[in-house]
């Protein structure tokens, strides 16, 4: 799942980067209204936490603007405390959520997952399918009950497929949403990470759908 943090104050930025980041995350990150809306149009986020207050366009603007062009990638916004005005404004301009400041970390992370638990139609945050079972909140992953060690891109990789099972995910798509801006995108790369995903888990839950991608499905027929 990638993440697009907007938020001008650099070190409130990092620390969400980060949080995110361990949280199973890759987020892109970015300091104003302008830059920000941009990234937003641009590229295929999962979510996008986005402050209200910014330099060059502020945050009810950017939301404005995405909605209107029908964008829509779940938002959580960051309002100042006590300002009830600006949590309407940002609910009523398209926001999904929002957290007001000074806020727990552990707050963020929760709406965050809960965003991308919606948007995936998924009612908690213990996925189980078949006998995979993957936690959202800490990452943990089981198979018939046994825990197995994935990397952070492997679970990256799975935790994507898993918020979109039964769906034919392409390579590029996968890896639009695996890797930050800044990656050196390959797309060659990805069928390395799931033959090596395929090793850890039920080998046959993840299929090739030749020419189109991959599926995570549990359904013996082919895809
Ligand atoms: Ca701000």
């Amino acid at each position: 799942m990638r993440l697009l943090v907007i938020e001008d104050d650099v070190d409130l930025n990092r620390q969400l980067k980060t949080a995110l980041e361990e949280a199973g995350y890759v987020v892109d990150c970015s300091f104003d209204g302008e830059d920000g809306h941009y990234l937003g149009e641009t590229e295929p986020y999962d979510a996008i936490v986005l402050d209200i207050g910014l330099p060059k366009m502020d945050g009810i603007s950017v939301l404005e603007k995405w909605r209107r062009d029908d964008i829509s990638i779940p938002v959580l916004i960051l309002t100042a405390r006590d300002r009830w005005s600006d949590k309407v404004a940002g609910m009523d301009a398209g926001a999904d959520d929002y957290v007001a400041k000074p806020f727990h970390m552990e707050e963020v992370l929760a709406r965050v997952r809960a965003l991308l638990r919606r948007s995936a139609g998924l009612a908690s945050n213990e996925i189980e399918i078949g006998s995979l079972r993957l936690d959202t909140k800490s990452t943990r992953v089981t198979v018939d009950g046994s825990p197995i060690k994935l990397t952070s891109h492997e679970y990256r990789l799975l935790a994507y497929l898993v918020h979109h099972k039964d769906k034919v995910i392409s390579r590029t798509e996968l890896v639009e949403h695996l890797y930050d801006q800044d990656f050196d995108r390959d797309s060659n790369t990805i069928e390395v990470f799931v033959g090596r995903l395929r090793k850890k888990i039920p080998a046959d839950l993840i299929k090739t759908v030749r020419g189109l991608g991959y599926c995570l499905s549990t359904s013996d027929h082919d895809v």
